[in-house]
C-alpha cells in the first residue's frame, strides 16, 4: 500500500542493509533484496528473498513484510497471515504497542523482521520455535492477554478488559480493584496503559474471548 512516510523512510535503508534496494512498481516504492542471517561470529546460517511494504497505518504499525522464495509455508503454522501473505511478525496487539510512538522501518527490519527470520531459519533446522510461540486462534488471545494482565479467571479477564477499554485511570493512591491490598500503580496500571493502546484490538478479542467463554464455561486460565 502507499505511504509517503515509509517512501521516505526506506531512502536510508540501502545504506543500512547494504542487500536491500528500492524498487518501484505499481506506482509504489518498496525494499526488496536479500536478508541474511548472521550470528555473532559473522556466521551466515541463511539468506531470505523479500519485501517490504507500505501499511496504511506505517509508522504507527508495522509495515508489511513478505517472504518471496517459499523458503516455508505460507500459512498460519508458520506465522504467515493467509489473507495477504505478509508474514505474522508478532501478535497484533502487540504490534500496535510496540508502534504507538512511530516505528522506523530500519528499527523495524533490526528488531523485528531479522529475529522473525532467525525464528523461522530455527525450526527449518531443528523443526521447531527456539523461544516458543503463541498458540493459534482464540487460545492464543487468550495466552497473550493473561501473559499481561493474570487474572485469576475468564470473568476476572473480562472485566479487566472492560476497565481498560473505558480508559479506568483512578487516583494515584487507589487500590487495584483486582488485587487484595495492592496499590493499583503498583500492579496493573503500567500494562492498563499498555493495552490502551490496542483498544481497536481489545474491542474484537474480547468479543472474540466472550463467545468463547460462553460456548466452555469450565475453561480455566493458566
Ligand atoms: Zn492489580
Amino acid at each position: 500500500m502507499k505511504n509517503e512516510q515509509f517512501e521516505k523512510d526506506i531512502e536510508v535503508v540501502p545504506a543500512i542493509f547494504n542487500s536491500l534496494t528500492i524498487v518501484e512498481a505499481n506506482g509504489e516504492k518498496f525494499l526488496k533484496g536479500e536478508l541474511p542471517i548472521v550470528d555473532a561470529n559473522r556466521k551466515v546460517w541463511a539468506k531470505y528473498q523479500i519485501e517490504i511494504k507500505g501499511s496504511d497505518r506505517y509508522p504507527y504499525s508495522f509495515p508489511k513484510l513478505f517472504e518471496t522464495a517459499d523458503a516455508f509455508k505460507h500459512n498460519a503454522d508458520w506465522h504467515v497471515y493467509e489473507n495477504d501473505f505478509s508474514c505474522c511478525v508478532d501478535y497484533p496487539a502487540n504490534a500496535k504497542i510496540i508502534c504507538k510512538n512511530g516505528l522506523h522501518v530500519s528499527d523495524y527490519i533490526k528488531n523485528y523482521a531479522i529475529p522473525y527470520f532467525a525464528n523461522q531459519t530455527f525450526r527449518i533446522r531443528e523443526g521447531y520455535y527456539r523461544y516458543g510461540e503463541y498458540s493459534h486462534g482464540v487460545f492464543g488471545k487468550i495466552e497473550y492477554y493473561q501473559s499481561k494482565l493474570k487474572a485469576k479467571n475468564p470473568a476476572e479477564l473480562l472485566e479487566m478488559f472492560r476497565f481498560i477499554l473505558l480508559d479506568y485511570n483512578p487516583p494515584r493512591t487507589a487500590a487495584c480493584p483486582f488485587c487484595h491490598n495492592v496499590k493499583f500503580r503498583h500492579c496493573h496500571r503500567d500494562v492498563f496503559r499498555e493495552l490502551q493502546f490496542a483498544k481497536d484490538y481489545l474491542f474484537q478479542d474480547r468479543a472474540h474471548l466472550i463467545a468463547f467463554f460462553h460456548a466452555f464455561p469450565d475453561y480455566k486460565l493458566i
